[in-house]
């Protein structure tokens, strides 16, 4: 396994005809980090913080993850680590956060989670903006925010960020050299008011994994259900397609974050379709790196985009074939 990571290690995604594709991987822990020189990932394009929540008995204080975030960004070294704020609630409770409505959530995926229960537990959002400010103190700082689901959740927990900037300026504490803001898009509403949000983000990150669960209406944990629908459905990638043409020309980054993009044929399709970016699992790094190297971009676009119009009986079987061809 250690071979296979240092050979893929060095191999630079470039497409057959010259565009450099952003491979970059997902991490939750602190010894993730280490697989970030060995895979060559371009980066960090989602740090889970809510791992370091999940793993600990107790409500981990600001300065436990003010250490862990110092810690992360001493490991990327000049690599870029996109945090994400917290996203527990929903299925992922931790007890000490009393995060259940009444006995059970019929509907965890869709409750009070992520940044709807960071925006009320104002506290929580605060110390997270501090420890994240501080620990980027002189370098740069990317943050982003899961499940927003309406253009003004996005302003409010920038707010409570800014907030926390000025109270560290004002005590002339050192800040970061420069601060983006970005959000995942997983909720399929925000799609919709996607044009009124991107001039004010810095990027937007595509979790797939709650957004495919929300189109099709299937949890992604039930086993039932894993199975039944695919990735590389009409639906999924016609929706998928319309978000990145509708940032197109703009200066705002998109990427894809979900587990989607660490399989070779659904990255294929990704590409396909214009991302250019992807974050995935980082075993998966270095086959998608190489991956990219055979792929010609205006031949699988022209491709996607004919069957995207008078989509095949079967999308998989197709881009399988094509893939092999
Ligand atoms: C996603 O939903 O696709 C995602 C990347 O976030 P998570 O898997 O942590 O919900
Ligand atoms: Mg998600």
């Amino acid at each position: 396994q250690q071979a296979t990571y240092a050979e893929l290690r060095a191999v630079e995604p470039f497409t057959r005809d010259g565009t450099r594709i952003t491979v970059m991987m997902n991490a939750g822990l602190r010894d993730d980090m280490s697989m970030l020189q060995l895979t060559g990932a371009d980066g960090v394009g989602l740090f889970r913080t809510e791992f370091q929540f999940l793993v600990s008995a107790t409500l981990p204080q600001r300065d436990r993850q003010l250490r862990l975030y110092r810690d992360v960004l001493d490991a990327a070294g000049d690599k870029p680590v996109i945090f994400r704020t917290v996203d527990i609630g929903g299925d992922k409770a931790v007890p000490y956060l009393n995060t259940q409505i009444g006995e059970r959530d019929e509907n965890p995926a869709m409750g009070w989670r992520a940044l709807r229960l960071s925006l009320e537990r104002e506290g929580l959002l605060k110390a997270q903006a501090r420890a994240l400010l501080e620990a980027a103190a002189g370098r740069q700082l990317s943050v982003m925010f899961p499940m927003v689901s309406e253009p003004w959740e996005f302003d409010a927990a920038k707010a409570v960020f800014e907030n926390q900037l000025a109270f560290l300026r004002d005590r002339r504490h050192v800040v970061p050299e420069t601060i983006e803001y970005g959000c995942m898009l997983e909720v399929p509403a925000l799609a919709e008011c996607l044009d009124a949000l991107v001039p004010r983000l810095s990027f937007i990150s595509v979790g797939t994994n709650d957004l495919t669960q929300f189109l099709f209406a299937a949890d992604r944990a039930n086993p039932k259900l894993a199975e039944r629908y695919d990735w590389l459905s009409p639906a999924i990638l016609r929706f998928l397609k319309r978000v990145s043409d509708t940032v197109v020309g703009q200066p705002v980054r998109i990427g894809v974050c979900g587990e989607m993009g660490g399989r070779r044929l659904e990255a294929i399709a990704l590409l396909g379709i214009g991302y250019r970016r992807l974050s995935i699992t980082p075993a998966a790094v270095g086959p998608i790196k190489e991956l990219v190297r055979k792929i010609d971009l205006k031949e699988i676009t022209e491709q996607m985009s004919q069957w995207l119009l008078s989509p095949p009986p079967d999308m998989r079987a197709a881009l399988k074939a094509w893939a092999e061809k």
